[in-house]
């Protein structure tokens, strides 16, 4: 049964109304929602209604009070590619063909609606870009003012993008950290949209465990390759798979691989803070972020995974513990080979993108690992390479 209507906070408990709009609780933490959904397969009919977004097949596990008004794109299901990568059979979620670009657009379709739904007039992102593209969209479709906080020198393409969805953009020089900041004030006149916190956009992206459930045919996969920013794909996938679980839809869960840059992997220190603390030690957010290395300069490759401070740490861990998952880190270098390999078989995605598939050699490697792969392994495909066309070039050309 749902519970309607509230957010929590993990760390203290206490509870706010949605119509507060609250973007984080009194104690600093990050909030998310008290819903409890219980989905079964009769809820997923065979067709989607004519005219109609595929993400409102879910319905009964979004957390709106009325979809059948909700706006959207008629989003479809995003193709599942069967292929061999490195002599394996992998599933590709082309999650990139979605109408802005990026896998974002999932988060931004719930976060959005459920502004329309509070009566929210104007939002606030800080984005490294497909986020503010994702939600640009989103607002430019809604009638919401967007307002959105970039660090100068990102792919000039998302810029572009956001611009002509008539969002404002503000340029901010210096590290991601200093674009938070700006942000935060403005957060005083507009609501506060971040995917690398707000709890709606992961009731939106775990519409991609749904799909990929439906389109195996309710197999569970081996494992899913995430690439990991904030963890927004991953926390929401994770969400997803523990809905279904619980429902009795699946048996158990696919193994999350978080895929980070060898510049920037928070997610690698802090799996091996709790591997090395004394047992029972509890480990908070907080604890996590105090430790954490500073934020990388200068411009990372795969940069949408360029998050060095990941709000939902504490939650990305235990998601990886409970799936039996790991962090798979890429060098540069096999990111340019995987986007080389990709790009030649037609798969034009950015760089963060191709981070995934560059991890799918390290798998083997990992605690857990089985000798003998029992199931799907399954890479999502993120981001178009459209946003970073003439990097791609630069890279294909020059390296
Ligand atoms: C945002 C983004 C990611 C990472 O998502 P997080 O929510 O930050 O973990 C991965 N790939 C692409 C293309 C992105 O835009
Ligand atoms: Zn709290």
């Amino acid at each position: 049964m749902e519970t309607k209507g509230h957010l929590v906070c993990p760390v203290c408990g206490k509870t706010y109304p949605e119509e507060v709009a609250a973007s984080q609780c009194v104690c600093g933490n990050y909030l998310d929602l008290a819903y409890s959904f219980t989905p079964q397969k009769a809820d997923f009919p065979d067709t989607s209604p004519q005219g109609q977004s595929s993400f409102l097949r879910y319905r009964s596990v979004l957390p709106l009070s009325n979809p059948q008004e909700a706006l959207g794109f008629n989003e479809s299901f995003t193709p599942l590619l069967k292929t061999t990568w490195d002599g394996q059979t992998v599933h590709l979620k082309l999650d990139y063909l979605l109408a802005s670009g990026s896998f974002k657009d999932r988060g931004a379709f719930v976060l959005i609606n459920k502004c329309r739904e509070l009566g929210i007039k104007s939002i606030v992102v800080d984005s490294s870009g497909n986020s503010a593209c994702s939600a640009s969209a989103y607002s430019a479709l809604a009638g919401i003012e967007a307002h959105i906080y970039m660090p100068a020198g990102n792919s000039s393409g998302k810029t572009r993008q956001v611009s002509a969805y008539g969002a404002k953009l503000y340029k901010i020089p210096g590290s991601r950290l200093d674009t938070a900041k700006a942000a935060e004030k403005a957060t005083k006149d507009h609501y506060y949209a971040a995917h690398t916190r707000n709890p709606y956009f992961l009731h939106g992206t775990k519409t991609a465990a749904y799909e990929l459930m439906e389109q195996l045919d309710w197999e569970v996969p081996e494992a899913v390759f995430i690439p990991v920013g904030s963890g927004s794909l991953l926390l929401g996938m994770y969400l997803g798979f523990t809905e279904m679980k619980n429902a009795g839809l699946i048996d158990r869960y696919p193994r999350l691989m978080a895929v980070q840059s060898e510049h920037c992997n928070p997610i690698r220190t802090a799996l091996d803070m709790y591997a090395n603390a004394a047992p029972g030690t509890n480990i908070t957010a907080a604890d996590l972020m105090a430790t954490l290395p500073p934020a990388p300069t200068g411009t990372i490759l795969p940069e949408g995974i360029a998050n060095s401070h990941p709000t939902r740490i504490d939650q990305i861990v235990r998601a990886l513990h409970q799936t039996k998952g790991d962090v798979l880190v890429v060098t540069d270098k096999e990111v340019v080979e995987a986007l080389r390999t990709a790009t030649s078989r037609g798969l034009y995605i950015e760089p963060t993108s191709a981070s995934a598939l560059a991890a799918l050699k390290h798998y083997k490697s990992t605690a857990n690992h089985s000798e003998d792969p029992q199931g799907h392994l399954v890479v999502m495909l993120t981001g178009h390479g459209l946003k970073a066309a003439e990097r791609i070039e630069e890279i294909l050309e020059h390296t």
